[in-house]
């Protein structure tokens, strides 16, 4: 059966509608914004596992996702969100538009605006790109990973996993582990939980962590975005409530950051010696694509503590609440 509500049956929240109309990164958004958006995630999530949910929330609104780098969960998930809540999305892939035959991202984005798109889902290799569009259109911008700086909606719907798996996460440590300086995941989820009080303990080699970051305190360039950088895994993973791995961003890294891979999986790979100095039963996280056996082992990736899948269901249920809390005003 599927269950077809009207749109006035289930009311988007807006009291705590973030003010900007894009969602660009995570840190404009203050935690009661946050908390807001995992709530309503969480109810999508529960109305999606209880019938096949079909809502007409959005319906008449038009997404368009514009990816310029390659994508399965973020793409499929937006796409699945907006059919979810009745949009009609369409989705542009760079390989196959005229981006190919030398557009620029900006033609590019005033050419699809000036067909009447409500909201633009952007995934760019560069830092900035979604920022730089969203100053030149009328859509709304929803930035869905942007080089190494932002990715929003991985981060909103980390949160929203970990605290479906442990409950209050005020106070709890996350060890983070892996490259930090490539990974907009790891900007983007140290940001949304330092918001939300989670302590984060990291490990990472050297050469992969931001400018300047050394063992001990560090902080991203935004306020309370404080880390603790320890030397090991063991040390960072030792009592921690739950384990973020990272996936070795080799597609930006530059060469000779890494003596090799195979080492790397030994020095700073999870697998399950390391995996029992956490808590016990502290879940494990990962935003995927995995590099299975290198940054992961396939038992942990696998195994009972991995969330991984649990993340891409919360993925749709985050992207639901992210679109109709921003394509709110819309129609
Ligand atoms: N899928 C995430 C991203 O696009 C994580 C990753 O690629 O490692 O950033």
């Amino acid at each position: 059966m599927i269950t077809t509500l009207p749109k006035t049956s289930r009311q988007a929240s807006t009291a705590l509608i973030p003010s900007s109309r894009h969602l660009l990164d995570v840190d404009s958004l203050s935690s009661d914004q946050i908390q807001d958006l995992v709530d309503t995630a969480r109810e999508f999530r529960d109305l999606r596992a209880s019938t096949r949910y079909k809502s007409d929330i959005l319906r008449g609104t038009s997404i368009y996702t514009l990816f310029f780098e390659n994508s399965t969960r973020t793409r499929v998930s937006f796409e699945h969100a907006g059919k979810a809540l009745g949009a009609d999305v369409i989705n542009i892939s760079a390989a196959t538009s005229s981006v190919n035959k030398g557009e620029s991202l900006l033609n590019t984005a005033l050419t699809l605006d000036s067909m009447g798109v409500d909201a633009l889902v952007i995934r760019h290799a560069h830092s900035g790109a979604s920022h730089f569009v969203s100053r030149h259109v009328n859509a709304t911008v929803i930035n869905a990973g942007d080089g190494a700086h932002a990715h929003p909606t991985q981060a909103l719907l980390d949160v929203m996993t970990l605290e479906a798996e442990i409950g209050n996460i005020r106070g709890a440590k996350l060890a983070m582990i892996g490259d930090i300086l490539y990974s907009r995941v790891a900007r983007s989820d140290i940001i949304a939980f330092r918001k939300m009080g989670v302590e984060i303990s990291i490990a990472a080699p050297p050469t992969l962590l931001p400018n300047g970051w050394t063992a001990g305190t560090n902080s991203l360039n935004v306020p309370d975005s404080e880390v603790t950088v320890h030397e090991s895994v063991e040390d960072a993973v030792s009592d921690a409530d739950a384990i973020m791995c990272l996936r070795l961003q080799l597609e930006r890294q530059t060469a000779g950051l890494l003596p090799d891979v195979n080492e790397y999986s030994r020095v700073w790979g999870i697998n399950n010696q390391r995996l029992a100095l956490a808590k016990p039963d502290a879940p494990v996280m990962h935003p995927g694509p995995m590099n299975e056996g290198l940054e992961i082992s396939t038992e942990v990736a696998h195994g009972g503590r991995s969330l991984v899948t649990t993340q891409v269901q919360n993925g749709v249920a985050m992207r639901m609440a992210v679109l109709e809390h921003f394509c709110a005003a819309i129609g």
